[in-house]
């Protein structure tokens, strides 16, 4: 080759160098220091130095103050082994920019196999590492979260497992082929049971079957299919070493989204106990109203022979005294009878004499008997049925009577009562309105329960809550319904209806 075409090639070498998009540098590796002794254009330009600025420099002047990068390490060591290598450093620009180098370092050897140069490819990454970062940084706070959010599953799963475990109400969790997940505590001790025993076995084949309760299995079946929840179902059964108990049972069906669904949730309370005692006070109040009739009945007959037969000479006085003493005995003699009726309501003895009787004339008769009897209000009837009823008349007025008095007692300061008469579709309707104290409307149904009393009222309006009690049934045994509508301070409205056909009872 000429000097000319050597010196031609080399030339056209160097154009190509300069028109790569690539920094390319060579040090020389005899000299002291490794300096740089060749760049091209690309570098200057990657770098903001001028060609003048770089020759004789070792490459580290491109990483300024920031020497402490685990890359040096790694090209150091190549450069002394005579390798090459490829490293991601992190490079300033003259300006003070930070970009990202990915550096290809490669030795050249001479015919010794001495390393006499390197050449270094050079091209700035920086969108490249940043996105790479980028994405490092935003796992890491991914994971971060994560862990967070886990953690917070955890202590809310701690609470309510604390919870499930701490309620006095045996839990059970089903699958939805009736196997049982999980239970709590309360129920592993109130039904005498292990784990062992119950987790992973059906329903049904619980402790010798004793929950192969036909009417619970078609309760429990439709409880998926229709999603209808079973509420205050009640089961008698006796257990192996529990004996007899009675339960009432909720359940649900639970879903968890993307978790699992179809699972049936049962509650079931142990009432035996309740029961027992609430029987226990009926046997008592039944037992004690029948005891305290007899001496009273008696009580009553003598006051009567002594009205009949008072002495003229024991004046007005002892007449008066002696009409109290009735009038009290008949007090008494009225709460016993509701007291009975209750009892008897309790037992399912309650007696129905239906005939047919004018309605309208009853309720008339018993306005006129009430109203004779109280000066301090004063009741309005309007309104008429026009229709014969078949009904107990007896119980139909005890009922008049009762809302009636009850109107009376709970507006003692307001004197207008008005009773409505109608006749709707083929029902017979009577209302009551007072002006009184009104009742809140949490306690509209609950009025209607025994021995229930609204609000604190027990010193200005004595009472047993007991009335309405008997007023419900007797409507209810005839077919009809009893209900108030009424807001506190705005007075109350009792009405019942009536069928006039009434063959359905
Ligand atoms: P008692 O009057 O003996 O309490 P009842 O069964 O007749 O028994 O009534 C139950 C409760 O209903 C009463 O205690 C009272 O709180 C409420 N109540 C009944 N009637 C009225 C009324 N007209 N106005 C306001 N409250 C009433």
């Amino acid at each position: 080759m000429s000097h000319e075409t050597a010196k031609e090639d080399f030339s056209l070498l160097l154009q190509a160098l300069d028109a790569s998009i690539s920094g390319i540098i060579l040090t020389d590796n005899r000299l002291p220091d490794n300096p740089i002794i060749y760049c091209n254009k690309a570098f200057e330009t990657i770098s903001g130095y001028q060609r003048n600025e770089i020759i004789g420099h070792n490459c580290r002047f491109l990483q300024k103050e920031d020497r402490d990068q685990k890359e040096r390490e790694k090209l150091r060591n190549a450069i002394r082994n005579g390798e090459s290598c490829i490293v991601d450093i992190r490079n300033y620009h003259k300006d003070g920019t930070l970009f990202y180098n990915e550096l290809y370092m490669s030795p050249i050897k001479d015919d010794q196999g001495r390393v006499s140069y390197f050449i270094g490819v050079q091209n700035d990454v920086t969108h490249r590492k940043k996105a790479e970062l980028d994405l490092r940084h935003q796992q890491q706070l991914m994971e971060k979260r994560i862990s967070e959010r886990t953690q917070s599953l955890k202590e809310s799963e701690d609470y309510l497992a604390s919870i499930v475990q701490t309620v006095r109400e045996s839990l059970i969790v089903l699958d939805p082929d009736f196997r049982v997940l999980s239970v709590n505590d309360h129920f592993l001790k109130t039904f005498k049971v292990t784990t062992g025993d119950t987790i992973g076995k059906l329903l049904y084949d619980l402790g010798n079957g004793q929950w192969n309760i036909a009417s619970l299995k078609e309760l429990l079946e439709n409880i998926l299919p229709t999603n209808n929840p079973v509420e205050e179902f009640e089961v008698e059964h006796d257990f192996p070493h529990i004996g007899r108990k009675l339960m009432v049972l909720n359940a649900h069906r639970i879903e968890l989204e993307g978790q699992y669904k179809d699972r049936i949730l049962i509650a079931i309370e142990d009432i035996t106990d309740r029961r027992e005692i609430e029987r226990r006070k009926d046997d008592f109040l039944s037992i004690a109203s029948h005891e305290l009739k007899t001496p009273l009945t008696t009580i009553k007959g003598l006051v009567q022979i002594m009205q009949r037969t008072v002495p003229p000479e024991l004046g007005e006085k002892f007449r008066s005294v002696l009409e109290k003493t009735g009038v009290y005995v008949d007090r008494l003699n009225n709460l016993i009878a509701e007291l009975l009726d209750v009892s008897r309501i309790q037992t399912g003895n309650i007696e129905l004499h239906k005939d047919l009787f004018d309605f309208d004339k009853s309720v008339h008769e018993a306005v006129d008997t009430i109203q004779a009897a109280t000066k301090s209000h004063q009741i309005q009837v309007s309104g008429n049925t026009g229709e014969m009823i078949s009904a107990d008349e007896s119980h139909i007025v005890q009922v008049i009577n009762n809302l009636l008095s009850n109107a009376i007692k709970y507006a003692p300061d307001h004197r207008e009562i008005e009773v409505y008469l109608s006749q709707v579709s083929n029902f017979v309707k009577f209302s009551v309105k007072d002006q009184g104290m009104g009742i809140r409307m949490e306690d509209h149904k609950k009025i209607f329960d025994r021995f229930y009393r609204a609000g604190e009222i027990q010193q200005r309006f004595p009472g047993m809550g007991i009335g309405l009690y008997i007023c419900d049934q007797i409507i209810k045994n005839h077919g009809g319904t009893l209900w108030v509508e009424s807001e506190p301070g705005k007075g109350s409205t009792f009405s019942f209806t009536l069928p006039l056909n009434t063959q359905a009872t």
